[in-house]
């Protein structure tokens, strides 16, 4: 497995009511539509390859605490892009990369729709551990790729990272502090869940 994948969510044409989108056609996040096109592609096609393999997933949102589970969310800056412009406003305030801003208080991931390679390939379930690092190799290799023939900064980060800079660009908004009360889960030691890895 390498580094990038051990450290390691569709929209319609946003661009103006009849106007078709085209690769040159920035959007929100300051993406080409093209690239954005084949992005959520490459999303649906991971998901294709998942359903192959058929990993559980028993939605106990152990991979999105990452503190708690000794684990760092790395993906790259057009993902964070994708998932700040295109996920509902995070719950949460940004701590210092102990949680995910959009985990809600049962655990689930509330920006599935835009959540990002890792989040989508990490899955505790034992009988995946075996073809996860080769299913999330190939779909990270295809995503840089993409990400290079678009002229796009990779900028491979952790979450927080990300944030916090498109925080300050203005791409999301987003709160700073830290969470003032203990976690408002409960954790769960005994089912598996989907990566951050
Ligand atoms: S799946 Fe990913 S985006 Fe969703 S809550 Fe977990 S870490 Fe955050």
């Amino acid at each position: 497995m390498s580094n990038e994948l051990e450290h390691a969510l569709a929209f319609g044409p946003s661009q103006g009511e009849g106007v078709a989108p085209s690769p040159s056609t920035p959007s929100p996040a300051g993406l080409p539509a093209g690239f954005l096109e084949e992005l959520r592609q490459l999303y649906d096609d991971l998901g294709i390859e998942l359903a192959k393999w058929g990993p559980v997933c028993a939605l106990s949102g152990r991979c999105c605490r990452f503190h708690e589970f000794d684990h760092v969310l790395f993906l790259s800056e057009p993902e964070a892009r994708f998932l700040a412009s295109e996920a509902p406003a995070p719950l949460r305030p940004l701590d210092a990369g102990a949680t995910c801003p959009w985990q809600d208080d049962r655990g689930r991931c509330q920006a599935r729709q835009a959540r990002p390679l890792g989040c989508r390939i990490s899955f505790c379930d034992p009988s995946f551990q075996e073809a996860m690092p080769v299913v999330g190799e190939a779909f990270l290799k295809r995503l840089k790729a993409l990400t290079m023939r678009y002229g796009l900064a990779w900028n491979y980060a952790p979450l927080h990272h990300q944030l916090r800079r498109l925080r300050d660009e203005g791409v999301v908004q987003l709160d700073l502090e830290e969470p003032r009360s203990p976690k408002p889960w409960v954790a769960d030691h005994s089912a598996p869940s989907g990566l951050s890895a």
